[in-house]
């Protein structure tokens, strides 16, 4: 039992989730609130900086013990709770350097996009296509933004700085005030109406739309990078930031993936279980393969069977595959399948059971319907606290 939930619900998952399973949600939820991808809206900002917290803290098995035991009030004491920036966090996730760490001549920033791919994809290997908008220097002006030299002036409202100061006295306190100059929105530079780039408005860049072509491998992963350098955002003066694709696996119906392995569910009938069955199987490449039980074998539900080189194939080295796994559940026919006569003739063919010893006077029982729900420790003392209904008697 977690003290709370609030972390876990701001990545959409449960407070079981795996690393692997945190790590997507992470990337799937910051990749939507990303405040370059909602300009417009003001809550996807704070919602990002959420979703970069409630990451940090459970990414980290140590943080992660101190929120499940005593929340976010647990994380502020001892000043566990002061962590990255929300964009260091996004940084160091897709691109693995956070700003500020940043080694070499200043770049522009990198534009990371995630790209749905099928596990067919990821088997076989796939070409994709996928447009992007960017931005690229104005070739008409060059990056300068006018027509010609010398329109360009330092802000006054701001001084050339891109930033008001304000100093306030309040009372034997002086405080410095920053903030952003909407003037020449943060630039520090005015240009002179008369003379700005009609083609990028003064901008120095323009939008471009641009095509980017990306070679799904075989056996590539969820949550792989795949690095553009160069393909971001051009800025004057900066050298172009990256593109980072990150590919995102979808679901598949049947199959699912661990690793290397494909696991899938098989429901088996009793008889099947008990006298062999065969079962046809579509690969991810399209092959048949014949799912075929040992004669005389005897599958019992929930048991694990697996193909060799029939799972993934391994990434680069496509010609090694992983296993393919099946669980089985045996479906036992419903009540009443068989009437006493039949019965007899099952019983006849099955092992005996041991023989049981009935004392007299043993009181007999009928038993009914049960879900199994309050067996479990810590839902056994949910419930008496709550008072719930499962539980019959408490002890004081
Ligand atoms: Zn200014
Ligand atoms: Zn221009």
């Amino acid at each position: 039992m977690v003290k709370e939930t609030k972390f876990y619900d701001l990545l959409g998952v449960q407070p079981t989730a795996t690393e692997a399973e945190l790590k997507k949600a992470y990337r799937k939820m910051a990749l939507k609130y990303h405040p370059d991808k909602n300009p417009d809206d003001p809550n996807a900002a704070e919602k990002f900086k959420d979703i970069g917290r409630a990451y940090e803290a459970l990414a980290n098995p140590e943080t992660r013990k101190v929120y499940d035991d005593h929340g976010e009030e647990g994380l502020s004491e001892g000043g566990r709770g002061r962590g990255h920036d929300a964009f260091d966090i996004f940084d160091m996730f897709f691109g693995g350097r956070a700003r500020g760490q940043r080694e070499g001549p200043k770049k522009g920033k990198d534009v990371v996009h995630q790209l749905e791919v099928s596990l067919e994809e990821m088997y076989n290997g796939s070409k994709r296509k996928l447009a992007l908008q960017k931005n690229v220097i104005c070739a008409d002006c060059e990056g300068k933004g006018c027509t010609q030299e010398g329109a360009e002036k330092d802000c006054a409202a701001c001084n050339g700085t891109g930033v008001f100061t304000q100093i306030r006295q309040m009372g034997p306190m002086i405080q410095q005030m920053r903030s952003a100059c909407g003037q020449c929105n943060q630039t520090g530079k005015i240009i002179d109406p008369k003379f700005k780039c009609p083609t990028c408005n003064g901008k120095k860049r323009v939008r471009e739309k641009k095509i980017l072509e990306i070679h799904v491998e075989p056996g590539s992963r969820d949550g792989q990078k795949m690095h553009f350098y160069g393909e971001g955002d051009q800025e004057p003066n900066l050298e172009a930031g990256d593109v980072i694709i990150v590919l995102d696996e979808k679901p598949h119906k049947v199959f699912k993936r661990r690793h290397n392995d494909l696991v899938i569910n098989l429901e088996i009938s009793l008889t099947e279980a008990l006298c062999g069955f065969k079962r046809p199987l579509k690969t991810l490449d399209d092959r048949t393969i014949l799912l075929t039980s040992f004669p005389g074998d005897v599958i019992k539900d929930g048991e694990y069977k697996s193909v060799l080189n029939e799972g993934m194939p391994c990434h680069r080295d496509p010609t090694s595959k992983g296993r393919l796994i099946i669980k089985y559940t045996v479906k036992f026919p419903p009540h009443n399948f068989a009437s006493t006569d039949s019965q007899k003739g099952i019983r006849k063919l099955l092992p005996k059971p041991d023989k049981q010893i009935i004392p007299d006077g043993a009181e007999r029982k009928e038993l009914i319907e049960s879900d199994g729900s309050g067996l479990k420790e810590d839902e056994y003392e949910q419930q008496a606290h709550m008072g719930g209904q499962g539980v019959q008697c408490r002890q004081a």
